[in-house]
């Protein structure tokens, strides 16, 4: 069982949830969840489509699901950004604005999902480029991300990032955390409703 869905499940038990209860075998103490009753009750929870996707990649491990995440991410730090009154990072260059906040994006959820996925071979481990495919020389599709790494991952100078994106990256980080309270809320709900039927 990956780390994230034991935190879930801590987190769920703070909340007073009792997994046995709900028909969910505990052994040592640590119940178990399997991915398919996390992405079964996600499924069903009134969520937002972004973190619904995200929950399925954070806590069963569906990368499939990045593509579409980084799309809506993208929208929703656009979004936040508006709110904020941030100015695009390129005036007059609306491509690569869009460019800067798809990867700004990409960032936040690397950081929320807490395994810092490679955004060469996307977190799979295995570098694909038409017939080539090899290890990646991250560490098993992992690869959490320096200052510099970051500034250049969103194509803006390093002094850009360091003294005017860094700290709005980390109100988007913020920000974004909602997705978790999100599901943990739709999944003690949906627990809950275990217990009472
Ligand atoms: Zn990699």
């Amino acid at each position: 069982m990956n780390m994230n869905r034991l935190n879930l499940m801590a987190m769920m038990t703070a909340k007073g949830m009792d997994y046995e209860k709900a028909g969910k075998g505990a052994i040592g103490g640590i119940p178990t969840l399997t991915a398919q009753d996390v992405a079964g009750a996600l499924g069903m929870a009134d969520i937002s489509r972004e973190a619904y996707l995200y929950g399925l990649l954070k806590y069963t491990e569906d990368k499939t699901v990045i593509h579409e995440l980084d799309k809506l991410t993208q929208q929703a730090v656009i979004l936040f950004a508006l709110k904020q009154g941030w100015k695009e990072p390129f005036p007059g260059d609306k491509k690569r604005s869009l460019f800067f906040f798809l990867q700004l994006g990409r960032l936040v959820i690397n950081e929320l999902v807490g395994e810092n996925l490679c955004g060469t071979c996307d977190g799979t481990g295995v570098y694909r480029h038409k017939k080539l495919t090899r290890k990646c020389s991250c560490d098993n599709g992992r690869r959490p991300m320096r200052k510099a790494e970051q500034a250049k991952f969103c194509s803006v100078h390093y002094n850009t990032w360091n003294t005017k994106w860094l700290e709005r990256y980390n109100a988007c980080v913020n920000e974004f955390q909602k997705w978790d309270v999100e599901i943990i809320n739709a999944l003690s709900k949906k627990l809950n409703d275990f217990q009472i039927n």
